[in-house]
């Protein structure tokens, strides 16, 4: 049970994609404590990858719930449908005081696999359907920057590449 620390644009190992999760050992479980963990130590993040905190496999975890004791983990997961696309405004732990609004499906079936290994299939909606695309990008190597307008991602890599 740790609180891990979050990678942040532009370290360039968010860019790396990450690997579908085969052997699923004690570290699956005590990474997706550590998940927990970090998401529940931030004020109101909802959704957390292993990537964004320097663990190349395919593993994430959601709690949308406001009392924090809802949480969903989804490993290996596949978008097996995708309906009700629409903006939604999205903010992200490794890209900080950012909001970028993104087309995204808005109703989803999703295959995965839980943290024994065992498989399950599930339809998510609004928000939920949101944040598991969100985090499926990080497998990619994709961050919100890549969904801004090319003026918008112009002036923040410009920004960026100054401070960092
Ligand atoms: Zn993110």
């Amino acid at each position: 049970m740790t609180v891990r620390s979050v990678l942040r644009y532009p370290d360039p190992r968010l860019r790396e994609k990450a690997a579908p999760v085969i052997d699923f050992d004690g570290s699956v479980r005590s990474l997706v404590d550590d998940l927990f963990d970090t998401l529940y130590s931030t004020e109101s993040a909802i959704g957390l990858c292993a990537p964004q905190v320097n663990d190349p496999r395919q593993i994430l975890v959601m709690d949308l719930s406001k009392t924090r004791d809802e949480p969903q983990v989804f490993i290996n997961p596949k978008v097996t449908a995708r309906a009700l696309w629409g903006f939604v405004e999205e903010s992200c732990l490794s890209v900080p005081d950012t909001k970028v609004n993104v087309l995204r499906a808005t109703a989803i079936r999703v295959q995965a696999q839980d943290p024994d290994g065992q498989p399950f299939e599930t339809e998510l909606e609004r928000l939920y359907a949101v944040v598991l695309q969100h985090e499926m990008d990080h497998f990619a190597g994709k961050l919100l920057v890549d969904k801004m307008s090319f003026f918008r991602r112009f002036r923040f890599k410009r920004q960026h590449r100054a401070i960092a």
